[in-house]
């Protein structure tokens, strides 16, 4: 990466862990473990298949989960479409309505409504002035026809967190499935499925420090869903298609290395998010609208009075920052995430997402804050 560029967008994706890299490079060429790890007929085949199942054991270690829940998929996004479709469709039986936030990720908004346009019916739940899902607002829309409900654990713009133990017992006490898009909570907040009332769940390797391309979905045990992609019957049918064994290893190994660094991680990311915090509102005009308490330490999301979006934007060209989600920064229009909680229009326009992660350094908060504070003075004057 350009030496000069300040990294502060790991809430789109990580860079890979070297000790990540390091490994998958083991798994591409001749003299290493390059086999379909589907291939019964040859050890070649067992190598692969065995680093296949250390790595679904690593993931599913990490959550609390057993190996035999864990489906690989190209990345949290097929997985929000698997689990969305393929429990929607395999349980059409019992009912047609499915429950969901207004400020979930692309991948699960998007999925819904093309269950819309297949027959089925979706509830919009709003958010509260933080962010957050309440228990009650998602009892409130809950329906006799329910069959699935459907809420992120962490928001990647804003960093707020759910309470997806309460959230998932009003679910289970109305006898519908949950399921979670975890893929910003992996390593920030902790994921015990032993012990959360939660049925299916999103999990991508590139916001962990893994490689873009591979993710999972865990489904628990019994619970039937329909595949999306059709072929030679691997993941138990769930999910067809040569497994991927360097994503897969590499997926396996960010995983472990997200419980082994926990500790480190977590106080590395509080120390930055304070130093990030009071040098924001040392600066005038500033509205910060990730919560202080109940959001994780890696996404600090601001609001800029007296400039226009655009325009500083444009100032702080040595910072990779975003403007709301990665996927949606071509577009003009503001954060419907940050417009959903309330923020004005121009406010939301105005509106940057830094994010931090384990190779951030005190050095890049302190010339972030001189290129904001420098970008703030000139564009006001
Ligand atoms: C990044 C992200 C996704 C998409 O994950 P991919 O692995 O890139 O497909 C889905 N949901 C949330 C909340 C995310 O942050």
């Amino acid at each position: 990466m350009n030496a000069s560029l300040i990294y502060l967008d790991n809430a789109a994706t990580t860079p890979v862990d070297p000790r990540v890299a390091r490994l998958m490079a083991d798994y591409l060429t001749e003299d290493g473990t390059f086999a379909n790890p589907a291939s019964r007929s040859h050890m070649a085949g067992w190598l692969a298949e065995q680093a296949v199942e250390g790595a679904r054991r690593q993931v599913a270690d990490t959550v609390g989960a057993d190996p035999r829940e864990i489906v690989w998929t190209s990345g949290a996004t097929e997985a929000d479409n698997l689990a969305l479709i393929g429990y929607m469709r395999a349980h059409r039986d019992r009912g047609h309505h499915l429950v969901t936030s207004t400020i979930e990720h692309k991948a699960v908004i998007d999925t819904a409504i093309a269950l819309e346009a297949e027959g089925f019916e979706v509830s919009w739940v709003k958010p509260d002035s933080q962010g957050r899902i309440t228990p009650d607002a998602i009892k409130s829309a809950l329906r006799s026809d329910t069959t699935l409900v459907s809420v992120m654990a962490v928001n990647n713009e804003l960093g707020t967190e759910n309470d997806l133990q309460a959230i998932g017992r009003v679910v289970h006490t109305h006898g519908a499935a949950f399921h979670v898009d975890a893929a910003q909570a992996v390593g920030k907040i902790p994921l015990d499925l032993q012990h959360l009332p939660v049925d299916l769940m999103s999990l991508s390797a590139h916001k962990a420090y893994g490689p873009k391309g591979v993710g999972a979905l865990f489904v628990r045990r019994g619970l039937q869903i329909a595949p999306l992609i059709h072929g030679g019957g691997h993941e138990r049918g769930m999910r067809s298609g040569t497994l991927p064994t360097h994503q897969i290893v590499g997926m396996g190994e960010a995983f472990r290395l997200v419980l082994e660094d926990h500790a480190k991680d977590k106080d590395r990311l509080h120390i930055l998010n304070s130093r990030f915090r009071d040098g924001v509102v040392a600066l005038e005009g500033v509205h910060i609208h990730s919560p202080l308490m109940g959001s994780v330490p890696n996404i600090v999301n601001v609001g800029f009075d007296g400039v226009e979006g655009e325009s500083l934007i444009m100032a702080l060209r040595k910072l990779a920052i975003s403007t709301g989600s990665a996927c949606n920064s071509a577009s003009v229009d503001p954060s419907y995430v940050l417009t959903e909680i309330g923020v004005p229009r121009e406010e939301a326009l105005a509106s940057i997402r830094f994010s931090f992660g384990r190779f951030t350094r005190d050095d890049d908060i302190d010339l972030a804050l001189a290129e904001l504070k420098h970008a703030l003075t000139t564009l006001r004057a």
